[in-house]
């Protein structure tokens, strides 16, 4: 069995003796930090982290760019439209330096993990102060406390991270809490940057996510999100087989938690034994999202995804006969190079025999360094948007479909707050991650209640206090 990489104990001790020389530096005075955030959950998660780090050091945090002394933006390289809005934030802030020029810049995440980006960084934002990767996020404090001191451009962007225990966390208020379980991947798919910019699979310890769980329960969460790239392989790094599994029984037996989720699974991966915890585990929600990416097995082959079709159906077969109730949601890329027309009408047959309750689509996005970015395109983008719409009108016809038989039902919703676009009305949302607006009081805002759906909508199902 092999070990996890872990930072070193006196590392982050280190850590936190930098952030209190910060702190001690600002002499009582308590400046302003803005993180802004960009892609998926497990950066949503890096971002409590920076702001756990922050609020050690003194910062209090703003959302407001004019009143911050720094800006951090924790950036995304997934696609390229959260790239370019990144670029063109930067270029905004420059006349914000100009005109403040004691404001610290900085950009961090899977960006600037890539050495192109960061020398276009480099060389066309000279007014960018602080430029690191994932690698580096737990080396935060240093290099913030550099660029304080020194005035001077910091930039680290080197190796592949170990996995840093017991750093600040600040969550946002409410009952639901995102928990990392592991970082990287190892699968290549061939669209893919992830692998090049997070690098390898690591996997957190049993013992340290489980008593990051039971601290979130104690501060009354209800509900956490499990993430990684690909939670299946969960211990597949220490020699582990079905660890996620395992980890799920452990995570049902927290007191305090009531319901437990995760994201990504890729289906190459997904066990027998996963989906028996599942149906087992009386507080792992029946939802499960599982990215098809393509219906057509040529085009699955040249994504290197290493399943088919076939395979996609049995697991689906399967979930539904342990969990019937089971609500199912994908990602689907649509212009993968190598995609034709028929290819495109196999991913509307699998959406037609699934039946998603809703579907992530993306128009395929060449990322540079993948081997996908040199393939050459079979269709046009026109016909790329084309197919992009009628897919949309298919998914936005079962989602409508699927929805309206809920109504009648009566679900557990876990109450976040008011809506924002009823402000009349609650919101919450049920098992399977849907969207449920009633009346009631903000007083059950992180309870769970029950609610007779009487009203669906493609989107957002609408009901009645219990
Ligand atoms: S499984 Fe594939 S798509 Fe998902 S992060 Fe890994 S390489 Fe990317």
């Amino acid at each position: 069995m092999r070990e996890t990489p872990v930072i070193d104990k006196n590392e982050i001790e280190a850590q936190k003796a930098v952030m209190e020389l910060v702190k001690n530096g600002f002499s009582g005075r308590s400046p302003k930090a803005l993180v802004e955030t960009y892609g998926c959950q497990q950066n949503v998660n890096d971002s409590q982290r920076l702001k756990g780090m922050l609020t050690e050091m003194g910062y209090s945090l703003t959302e407001d760019r004019d009143e911050a002394d720094l800006i951090l933006m924790n950036t995304c390289a997934v696609r390229d439209n959260a790239e370019q809005r990144v670029f063109g934030n930067l270029g905004a802030l420059k006349h914000l330096k100009a005109k403040k020029p004691e404001l610290i810049i900085g950009v961090c995440g899977c960006m600037p993990q890539q050495e192109h980006i960061a020398d276009r960084i480099r060389a066309k934002y000279r007014h960018v102060d602080l430029i690191f990767g994932t690698h580096a996020l737990y080396r935060f404090p240093s290099l913030l406390a550099e660029a304080l001191e020194h005035r001077s451009r910091v930039i680290d962007i080197g190796g592949e991270g170990a996995i840093a225990e017991g750093l600040p966390v600040l969550y946002d208020n409410g009952a639901k809490a995102f928990v990392s379980i592991m970082y990287g991947c190892n699968n290549f798919c061939s669209y893919c940057i992830v692998p090049y910019v997070r690098g390898r699979e690591r996997s957190r310890r049993a013992e340290d996510v489980l008593a990051e769980i039971r601290a979130l329960a104690e501060r009354g969460v209800k509900e956490v999100m499990l993430l990684g790239q690909n939670v299946n392989s969960y211990g597949g790094d220490r020699g582990e087989t079905d660890a996620f599994a395992e980890l799920l029984y452990m995570v049902n037996e927290i007191p305090g938690i009531e319901r437990i989720r995760f994201m990504s699974s890729h289906p190459k991966d997904l066990s027998e034994g996963l989906l028996l915890a599942m149906s087992r585990c009386a507080k792992v929600c029946h939802q499960l999202h599982l990215p098809l990416q393509s219906g057509s097995d040529k085009v699955l082959r040249d994504m290197n995804r290493r399943y088919g079709a076939e395979k996609y159906l049995s697991i689906v077969s399967r979930a539904r006969e342990l969990m019937p109730d089971i609500s199912l949601t994908t990602d689907i890329i649509v212009g993968f190079p190598t995609e034709e027309r028929t290819d495109f009408e196999d991913t509307l047959k699998i959406l037609e025999a699934v039946r998603f309750d809703s579907i992530f689509s993306f128009i395929f996005s060449p990322r540079e360094g993948t081997p996908a970015a040199k393939m050459e395109s079979a269709a046009t983008n026109e016909e790329k948007s084309a197919w992009f719409q009628e897919m949309l009108d298919l998914q936005n016809r079962i989602s409508a479909e699927i929805n309206a038989k809920c109504v009648g039902q009566v679900r557990d919703v876990l109450v976040e707050g008011e809506s924002r676009h009823e402000p009349d009305m609650l919101f919450g949302r049920d098992y399977a991650n849907k969207i449920v607006n009633f009346r009631g009081d903000i007083s059950m805002k992180d309870k769970i209640v029950k609610v007779r759906i009487t009203k669906a909508q493609t989107w957002i199902l609408y009901g009645e206090l219990m």
